[in-house]
């Protein structure tokens, strides 16, 4: 069962091997036993996002995070709407080209990748344009690491009185929140991130007396996001297409191991404790993290390349690979970075070991790089 190394990349991540276990039979699509997993499995993501289990329903996705993200940008948003994307990264962009290429009427406040959100744009952006009608944000954008403040964005836009669309990702079930206390109407997430299932579907929790009005909104068959739910609501967990059943049966086990892990708090201050030994460790060795210490998300971190000439990131990351640690290429636009991630079945001491094989690593390193480390 031994995994060839540790991913340290947010997801698809290392899971437990009870998870991985839990795959190992076929299952039916269709009968009760799994539709009344599917069941558990909906009901615990609700009570996972919110104190207010009553005003809220979850329903799951088949495909990748960005598949339901597609889903409830094409389904919650009506002809008429237009959407305001808040976009720091790739990701906050990506659903901005989700909603031009559904010909939803669309407009993105761009902020800096590595800057935190001037929130007062917003104000500005939603004051003089009445016609917006939902604002969509992601979380923790992942593609640098920030995390993005959720809480003061909704106040502005329910100040406004906007429908508020999280993308969180990367952050459900690993940063503590409550989406009726943030006044999220819509929120997302996958199976393989900080619930730490395997890759297969994603999911959204829906503010239920707003998903209600979205019946007749679709732009797509299969990413009929209301549709998928109203057979799942009234079908016992059944979902519309083939499901991925082996992927859920690992997602109802991951749940429980979170559970058991005590909870999102639990999770939560071990992602942080892992993100802190990190940035720790990492500046010691002469590593810079490029966000400040306030943007940056427990889930994720970006470093600039060190400064030696010959620096390459591809020996790096073979060098590492060798060792048993895979990390991530950077996805920030113009600077050189690249991103360790520390989600998954992953603890402190796996990256105080992670510390050591990358200050072993210095020999492979420019001579530039041992001397500035020498010092
Ligand atoms: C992972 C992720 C997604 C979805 O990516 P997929 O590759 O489609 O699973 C979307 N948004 C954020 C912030 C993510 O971290």
């Amino acid at each position: 069962m031994n995994n060839p190394y540790l991913l340290l990349t947010p997801g698809p991540l290392t899971t437990t091997d009870t998870v991985r276990l839990a795959m190992m039979k076929d299952w039916c699509t269709w009968d009760d036993d799994y539709n009344n997993i599917v069941q558990g499995v909906r009901q615990k993501l609700v009570n996972l996002a919110t104190k207010s289990v009553e005003k809220y329903s979850a329903v799951l996705m088949q495909g990748s995070g960005t598949f339901t993200v597609e889903s409830v940008i094409g389904t919650v948003l009506p002809e008429d709407g237009k959407l305001l994307v808040i976009a720091n990264g790739v990701y906050g962009h990506r659903i901005a080209k989700i909603s031009n290429k559904l010909g939803i009427n669309t407009v993105v406040l761009e902020s800096g990748e590595v800057e935190g959100l001037d929130l007062n744009r917003l104000t500005n952006q939603l004051e003089n344009d009445p016609d917006i009608t939902h604002v969509a944000i992601v979380h923790c954008e992942t593609t640098t690491g920030m995390l993005n403040p959720i809480e003061k964005v909704s106040k502005i836009v329910k100040t406004y009185n906007k429908i508020y669309i999280v993308d969180a990702m990367s952050s459900l079930g690993g940063v503590e929140l409550d989406i009726d206390d943030l006044q999220i109407d819509y929120i997302i997430s996958s199976a393989n991130k900080c619930i730490e299932g395997v890759p297969g579907f994603g999911f959204a929790i829906v503010k239920t007396e707003e998903f209600e009005k979205c019946q007749d909104n679709a732009r797509s068959i299969s990413l009929d996001l209301y549709d998928q739910w109203k057979t799942m609501e009234e079908q016992n967990g059944k979902w519309r297409f083939t499901s991925p059943t082996h992927v859920v049966r690992a997602f109802a086990q991951a749940l429980k191991e979170l559970e058991e892990e005590g909870g999102v708090s639990q999770r939560a201050a071990r992602y942080k404790n892992n993100q802190k030994t990190l940035s720790e460790g990492m500046k010691q060795l002469g590593f810079e993290p490029i966000l400040s210490e306030d943007l940056q998300s427990p889930i994720i971190t970006s470093f600039y390349y060190p400064k030696t000439e010959n620096f390459e990131f591809v020996v790096f990351y073979n060098k590492l690979k060798e060792k048993g640690f895979v990390i991530y290429p950077g996805k920030v636009l113009d600077l050189d970075t690249f991103r360790i991630g520390n989600i998954g079945d992953v603890r402190q001491h796996n990256i105080e070991l992670l510390l050591k094989a990358i200050e072993e690593s210095r020999y492979w390193l420019s001579p530039v790089f041992e001397e500035s480390q020498s010092k």
